[in-house]
This record gives C-alpha cells, sequence and structure tokens, in this order.
C-alpha cells in the first residue's frame, strides 16, 4: 500500500507534525478513525528525527 505524497514537514503545525490532527487538511482525528501513514525521518536542523503523520478517513485514499 502506498499513500500520497506528504506535504512538506515544516509546513504543517504542531498538532499535524504530532498526529492529532490530519497532515492533509488539519482536521482533528481521534484515534478510531485515523490512518496512521508510519514513521517518517525528517532533516530538522541537521538532526535526524522521525515525525508520525496520520490522516483523516476523508483525505485516506486507496491507490487504483
Ligand atoms: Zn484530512
Amino acid at each position: 500500500m502506498t499513500v500520497r505524497d506528504l506535504p512538506p514537514v515544516d509546513e504543517l503545525t504542531g498538532q499535524q507534525q504530532r498526529g492529532a490532527n490530519c497532515c492533509f487538511c488539519g482536521a482533528p482525528l481521534r484515534n478510531g478513525t485515523a490512518h496512521d501513514l508510519g514513521p517518517r525521518p525528517v532533516d530538522a536542523h541537521g538532526t535526524s528525527a522521525l515525525w508520525f503523520p496520520r490522516c483523516c478517513p476523508l483525505c485516506w485514499k486507496d491507490p487504483g
């Protein structure tokens, strides 16, 4: 399963970076309905870190 391209992490809000809000549309997420997109590496000021994007059901698209 693949995921559509994620927006640049540095353009997201703190809530989106934490996975509290949808990383695409910014909608608040509930644990029962959020789709976990898996940890993504991010270059933050020369230190490698991970962020954990999640998205809402409306933004979740199955390819094909
Ligand atoms: Zn969304």
